[in-house]
């Protein structure tokens, strides 16, 4: 009895002797907090899921010493905008997202959300990922559910039931409110009717992330509308995927980077996220189809297509956006991504489908073949209509962040954009280093600390103690993107180590089997 009583009291300090200090000390590297701080040499060592001593030499015993001398040592990047529920059911661990060293994703955008959230949220905390995962709650969706996809005003009942939605969304995690008034059904909403909603989300903790109505002509009307729903519904407004589309029109971010100014100067919460590429990515019928001829969704848009005098007239627009617009001037330019139906077509551009439809190459042909595509299953597509001197001014806008807007690949399938590959190493190599346009310090912090602050994560975004340990560790003379609009399956270089929630999910370059991610829920989770 005596003796089992002395060993029940020697035994904590026996395990406390023999066990080591930390689970896991990176040793040496150069950290990059996140808060745009110089770099500074330091260990960090880790206990559990979170970072529990950062100090210029670590001697304590731990059970993994990683040597990072060299390399940086970066919170993990957060992915403000992505739409990883494709393929992420598919490869649990988003091998593209995470072999950049991107920690937690963001879905929801663009107006579009799993509607109720919280079966799906429950889904994916079931399957087990490697990056954690957080979602928006889409107005489309919402509009959608409620309104259908008519062409009109919601009644006082219907906005009062599309509030009940928010308010739903929010109590089970959503961050806030994303739009996509650019896409049907988004495109039939009264401003006002917008602000109504975010109102909900803004009074329960979240934001207000949009896509917004017209990002070519009416770019600076549209910045300005997103101003006005985060100052009229009183909570942060963010515009995502910041860019100009149709040669005719670049140079506007000049004007749409000072409204964002004068708003944040007068105390407008206004901020901008964006992916570092000149094409964009979206549905064909979405891109180069006038929103008038998507109503009612499509059957109602097939119908259209066989009338010829309606016909002719969609044409006539989709002639107008291929010139000036997302088709960038050229059928060149726009470039299938995936196509269910024939996926063949992947890869090849609207000139090139074009002419194998036996059809000389003019903008009327490809307008036609446009609506052909429509009509056989729609395609997705790649629109290069975007200026390199807006991306790079809107890109070191001091309230801009990094996000991709896209998805989890699985390798080798269709023709992705290669934003899902690329953006967050892109930023750091080309941009950072490369074209020194910006500092990595201020590079990293627009991954990390600004779209944690964002989102109102307190304990991630900073390498700091105390916080949660997602960590990029990258070399900065190395990483940079390979995967390009030719060849988009092509993963990162240079990122050696990924930590999420302390567990190693990239390992000298490679993935582990971890999956450590977990669901992020918002402010007014219940
Ligand atoms: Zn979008």
């Amino acid at each position: 009895m005596r003796t089992a009583i002395l060993a029940l009291f020697l035994a904590p300090a026996v395990l406390v002797s023999q066990a080591p200090t930390y689970d896991l000390v990176l040793r040496g590297g150069r950290v990059v907090d996140g808060t745009a701080s110089p770099w500074y040499r330091a260990d960090v060592a880790i206990t559990g899921d979170t970072i529990v001593r950062i100090a210029p030499a670590i001697a304590e015993a731990a059970t993994r010493v990683v040597d990072v001398n060299g390399l940086v040592v970066a919170p993990g990047f957060i992915d403000i905008h992505t739409h990883a529920r494709r393929g992420l059911f598919e490869l649990p661990t988003a091998d593209n997202y995470t072999r950049q060293g991107v920690t937690t994703l963001i879905e929801g955008p663009d107006g579009g959300s799993p509607l109720p959230l919280k079966p799906f949220l429950d889904k994916i905390a079931a399957l087990g990922i490697s990056p954690n995962f957080a979602s928006f709650i889409g107005q489309g969706t919402i509009r959608g559910q409620v309104v259908g996809d008519a062409d009109r005003t919601a009644t006082r009942d219907e906005i009062e039931q599309m509030r009940g939605l928010v308010r739903q969304a929010m109590h089970e995690g959503a961050f806030g409110l994303s739009s996509g008034l650019f896409y049907v059904p988004g495109a039939f909403t009264p401003t006002e009717e917008v602000i109504e909603l975010a109102r909900v989300a803004g009074e329960m903790g979240g934001i207000y992330i949009s896509h917004m109505r017209d990002e070519a002509k009416g770019v600076v009307e549209s910045v300005r509308e997103t101003i006005a729903i985060g100052e009229k519904g009183r909570l942060p407004t963010q515009v995502t995927h910041h860019k100009v589309v149709g040669m005719a029109y670049w140079g506007g971010s000049v004007e749409t980077l000072r409204l964002i100014d004068e708003a944040r100067a007068r105390g407008v919460d206004a901020t901008i996220d964006q992916y570092p590429y000149t094409a964009s990515s979206t549905n064909i019928g979405s891109a180069l189809m006038p929103s008038w001829a998507l109503e009612g969704g499509r059957d109602a848009t097939l119908k259209r297509l066989k009338d010829p005098a309606t016909r002719a007239k969609i044409k006539a627009e989709t002639v107008a956006i291929i010139r000036d617009e997302r088709g960038g001037g050229d059928p060149k330019n726009v470039q299938i991504a995936a196509n269910q139906w024939d996926p063949a077509m992947a890869g090849k551009t609207l000139a090139e489908v074009t002419a194998s439809r036996k059809l000389p190459v003019t903008l009327e042909n490809a307008a036609e073949t446009t609506l052909w595509i429509f009509e056989q299953g729609n395609a997705q597509g790649i629109f290069h209509a975007i200026g390199e001197q807006d991306l790079e001014r809107i890109l070191v806008h001091p309230a801009t962040m990094v996000a991709s807007d896209g998805e989890v690949a699985v390798f080798g399938r269709n023709h992705p954009h290669p934003r899902s590959y690329g953006t967050f190493v892109r930023v750091l190599g080309l941009y950072a280093r490369d074209k020194k346009l910006l500092p990595l310090e201020t590079a990293v912090q627009k991954m990390t600390a600004l779209p944690a602050q964002r989102l109102g994560l307190a304990d991630r975004g900073v390498l700091r103690v105390g916080m949660k340990a997602d960590i990029a560790v990258f070399d900065a003379a190395r990483v940079r993107d390979t995967a390009t609009f030719e060849k988009p399956h092509a993963y990162a270089e240079g990122v050696n180590y990924v930590i999420v929630n302390g567990q190693v999910i990239v390992d000298g370059g490679r993935m582990t089997p971890a999956r450590p991610g977990r669901v992020l829920y918002g402010p007014a989770k219940r």
